[in-house]
């Protein structure tokens, strides 16, 4: 049985968060620490712990946070300039909440990524 996080709640509206996007299958909400100008979440609205829980059935989530983080760089207006994205897995990844998510970084140079 894995355990709800911080961000189920944000998905079911029960914490608050800047939410920019939601739809039925991912939601996207700016960090509450960004570590860049812009520095936004997408996160799938179901619980995947993990990179390593990915199943052939996530493909469509997957690729719809692809679609989301394209079109909020480009609301965002970082489009041109360009941005970063990362998803951060388990321990040496550095992943802090085991809800899988992506990080669209931008709105500066970003430095090399080690
Ligand atoms: P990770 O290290 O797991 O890849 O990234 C987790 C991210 O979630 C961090 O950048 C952190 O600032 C962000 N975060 C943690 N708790 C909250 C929260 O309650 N609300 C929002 N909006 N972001 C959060």
């Amino acid at each position: 049985m894995v355990k709800e996080t911080i961000f189920s709640s944000i998905i079911k509206h029960v914490i608050p968060a800047d939410i920019l996007y939601q739809d039925e299958l991912v939601t996207a909400f700016r960090d509450i620490l960004p570590k860049a100008p812009i520095h936004i979440l997408i996160v799938p609205n179901i619980l995947i712990p993990n990179v390593n829980e990915i199943k052939y059935k996530h493909e469509k989530t997957f690729g719809r946070m692809f679609t989301v983080a394209a079109k909020i760089a480009k609301q965002e207006n970082i489009h041109e300039q360009g941005y970063r994205l990362i998803i951060n897995c388990n321990k040496h990844g550095g992943q802090e909440i085991p809800h899988v998510h992506m990080h669209l970084l931008g709105g500066i140079q970003l430095g090399p990524i080690l």
